[in-house]
């Protein structure tokens, strides 16, 4: 089986990897990308005999030509070079970038006959309806590698889909879950990459922290399996061991439970519809001993909140809340704001757009638009919301 990795040298991208090296199935790589990790993308190529690397700063090409010159990797860079990426033949395409610049190289890795392992969520996000039109259009098989979200794929097979009465997303609540709103606002970037349960890239692991993510993942749940807005809601679950639940009409509950581990999703996406043989880590309840649920707490969470009225609100909504928060969280990793102004410029850009009412994007330029509108309004807020962080 051919796979390609877009984001190779991310926290996915090497998760997916390291399960390569201890399956009981070859694989051979197609594609691999990253945006300027130069040496992980040469080692990953050499390891694994890339037919293709890319690397999306073009100022790297040089660098990334020279090192593998002789290889038999070809090389490519820029946004073409994405887009080359993901035409290149393969069966699977893990789609692993981080933020809505996976959205261009995601759509177009979506081709009949392949299987697109999707952990971009931003991509849904940013245009749901475009990104699953594109689904149903090619006929291409999407499976969420999303930890929640696969757990909630897997549920949906105990019964039809018109029976569900709602699905759970559980959130671990982060590390500031008992913090008072007043210690919110003081926490620093250190503390906020700390997350108690899952190791990931560093967007993810703010968002983890603001709750956006568990936001994020809302939307991206509402797209993947076509249900209401009022049918998903959050569960705060500290010990991250059951990922979520499917509520059926008759009363019965159908969760998807293991060991906080990207590689055990990812290990289903992958082997689907057949199960992989790996020395996956096992899950020992005994060992857990006690599984804890409690709601999510939308006043010192309010991106939770605003992520649900723009689920409900449609439209461009998404894809505004989807840059802003991207602009505020770098913002918040380089100190620019403190911790409560992520969600605080959130809203103030939703705000703004909400009277343009303008529709869903039915392309990938109208996403761009709309999301570049939305960064350059969240840019402009920065500077007041630095004055009030400090
Ligand atoms: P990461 O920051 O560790 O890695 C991101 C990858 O994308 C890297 O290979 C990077 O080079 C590449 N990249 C970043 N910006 C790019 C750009 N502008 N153009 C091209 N390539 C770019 O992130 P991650 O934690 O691996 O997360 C990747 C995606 O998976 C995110 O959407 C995240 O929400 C989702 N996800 C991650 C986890 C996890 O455990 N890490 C779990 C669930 C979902
Ligand atoms: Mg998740």
């Amino acid at each position: 089986m051919r796979i390609t990795v877009l984001g190779a040298t991310g926290s996915i991208g090497k998760s997916t990897f390291d399960l390569l090296r201890r399956s009981n199935r070859e694989f051979a790589v197609a594609a691999i990308t990253a945006k300027r990790d130069v040496a992980g993308l040469v080692s990953l190529a050499r390891e694994f005999k890339a037919k293709l690397a890319v690397i999306a700063d073009s100022e790297r090409h040089r660098e990334l030509r020279d090192a593998l010159a002789g290889s038999g990797t070809r090389t490519a860079a820029g946004s073409e070079g994405l887009l080359a990426a993901a035409d290149e033949p393969a069966d699977v395409v893990m789609a692993g970038i981080t933020g809505a610049a996976g959205l261009a190289p995601t759509l177009a890795a979506i081709q009949p006959g392949r299987r697109i392992a999707l952990a971009n969520k931003e991509c849904l996000v940013c245009a749901g309806d475009l990104f699953m039109r594109r689904v149903r259009q090619t006929g291409a098989t999407l499976l969420p590698a999303d930890s929640e979200h696969n757990a909630v794929f897997q549920a949906l097979t105990a019964g039809p889909i018109e029976s569900v009465e709602s699905v759970t997303l559980t959130a671990s609540g982060g590390p500031f879950r008992t913090l008072t709103q007043q210690q919110l606002e003081g926490v620093t970037p250190e503390e906020a990459l700390k997350h108690p349960t899952w190791s990931m890239g560093s967007k993810i692991t703010i968002d983890s922290a603001t709750l956006m993510n568990k936001g994020l993942e809302l939307i991206e749940a509402h797209h993947l399996f076509a249900l209401p807005a009022q049918k998903l809601d959050v569960l705060v679950h500290p010990q991250s061991i059951v990922h979520a639940l499917v509520t059926y009409r008759d009363g019965g509950v159908v969760a998807g439970l293991s060991v906080p581990d990207m590689q055990i999703p990812i290990a289903h996406c992958l082997g689907w519809p057949e199960r992989i043989g790996w020395d996956a880590p096992k899950l020992d309840l005994a060992q857990v001993g006690s599984l804890t649920f409690e709601a999510p707490d939308p006043v010192r969470f309010p991106a939770l909140r605003l992520a649900r009225a723009v689920m409900e609100a449609g439209g461009a909504a998404p894809t505004v809340l989807n840059a802003a928060n991207e602009v505020a969280v770098e913002a918040f990793l380089a100190r620019r704001i403190g911790f409560t102004g992520i969600a605080a410029i959130v809203e103030r850009v939703l705000e703004k757009a909400a009277s343009e009412r303008l529709g869903a994007p039915e392309t990938v330029n109208a996403a761009t638009a709309i999301d570049h509108i939305a960064r350059i309004r969240a840019r402009d807020l920065l500077l007041e919301f630095a004055a009030k962080a400090s």
